[in-house]
């Protein structure tokens, strides 16, 4: 079972009431990052490259939540970093699930046999496990040996224990189609899902030469879907949006689908990188200039067919046209033939460049914090 078909029922009412109610932009799942240190250091990470303080910062339980209700979206997925650190993600997922929102917890399991006892199975609740391909692949995309053996040994204690276990796959270039679809075959035999996405170019990713532009995407998932005929895998994304990733459909991404929230706030313009941050998700529905972002508009957006931008459009295009999806479902991804037009880039705007302006202005904001709780403190001793 990828998904429980409760959920897609809920997504899917979700969508239809957003619909009806004519609504433009609204949320689908919330990224909530409540911390971002990490006990991996995979060389195509854009998470991690902090220094200790930001690294140290965690989001407490009463923020994660109050980011959940504010936004209202009914899935919440937990990237980091790696939650699993945090000391009260036991305590953030109940109270997710006390919301009635959908979790989606992401680990690299390195922790996951340890920490199960902070959980309860439940149809709200589900692992969404990092592993890119095959023991030698997987342990090479993450630099270090051992690190497929021990996510295995989590997925299947969870899986003993009742939770529902999917993995998560980010494909980078060099990848051969026949080894992705090994790794298919080897997901379905293991009975998880999973939830597949090109890796978006990270500027602050120590390991620039391994992403994927968007035709060798289109390229290498059409010779994977080739070979996935009638294999009956377990891919958990809609099947509009694999037909996008196949080259099929002309999407433009609609990021504040998955809106992200960190210890910095609410990012603008999506998950994938920081121009900015507002204090509360509907300052980032009415202050972000969302037109100056995506494919064909921005430097960075260039090459990005990224889940947390697409997979949102794919849904939404669902719902607008249920027959495109019906015809799809009956006549499977295509694999040959013309591509969808590519989006012209001649018009896109140069990049700028603001990661270090935020690291200061973070690290500023923390060192005014601590000379006030020392100053309470002193206050309180005399
Ligand atoms: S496991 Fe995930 S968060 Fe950690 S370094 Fe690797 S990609 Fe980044
Ligand atoms: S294309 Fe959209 S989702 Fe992708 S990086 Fe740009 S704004 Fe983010």
């Amino acid at each position: 079972m990828v998904l429980p078909f409760f959920l897609e029922r809920r997504m899917g009412a979700y969508l239809l009431k957003q619909k009806l109610l004519g609504r433009k932009r609204y949320p689908l799942v919330l990224m909530l990052e409540p911390l971002f240190r990490c006990n991996l250091s995979c060389p195509g990470c854009g998470k991690i490259d902090y220094p200790d303080p930001i690294l140290n910062r965690r989001m407490s339980v009463a923020e994660c939540l109050e980011a959940a209700a504010e936004c209202g979206a009914p899935m919440v997925a937990i990237p980091g970093g790696e939650p699993l650190i945090h000391r009260e993600i036991g305590e953030i997922v109940k109270g997710l699930i006390a919301q009635k929102r959908f979790v989606s917890l992401c680990t690299n399991a390195l922790l996951l046999e340890k920490r199960l006892h902070l959980f309860e199975p439940s149809p709200y609740l589900f692992f969404s496990v990092h592993l890119d391909g095959l023991k030698e692949h997987h342990d090479n995309a993450v630099s270090q040996d051992g690190v497929f053996d021990r996510a295995l040994r989590g997925i299947l204690a969870a899986k003993a224990k009742g939770f529902t276990v999917n993995v998560n796959a980010t494909v980078f270039d060099g990848y051969k189609a026949e080894d992705l679809a090994r790794f298919l075959d080897f997901a379905r035999d293991l009975g998880v899902g999973v939830f597949i996405s090109p890796g978006y170019a990270y500027e602050r990713a120590s390991g620039q030469e391994h992403f994927l532009n968007r035709r060798k995407t289109k390229e290498l998932f059409r010779k994977v879907f080739a070979l996935g005929k009638g294999k009956r895998w377990t891919l958990g994304q809609s099947q509009l949006f694999l037909d996008f990733m196949a080259g099929n459909q002309q999407f433009h991404c609609t990021p504040w689908g998955m809106p992200a929230r960190n210890i910095f706030g609410w990012q603008k313009p999506c998950y994938l990188f920081a121009e900015g941050y507002a204090k509360t998700y509907k300052e980032l529905i009415e202050t972000t200039d969302w037109d100056s972002y995506g494919t064909g508009r921005y430097e960075k957006c260039a090459d990005c067919m990224a889940h947390c931008g697409y997979e949102a459009t794919a849904a939404d295009a669902a719902i607008s046209n249920p027959f495109k999806s019906i015809a799809l479902a009956f006549r499977g991804i295509r694999t040959e033939g013309p591509m969808a037009p590519e989006i012209a880039l001649d018009k896109q705007r140069p990049a700028t460049f603001v990661h270090s302006l935020h690291v200061e202005r973070e690290l500023a904001r923390l060192k005014q914090e601590e000379a006030a709780e020392a100053g309470q403190r002193l206050s309180a001793a005399e």
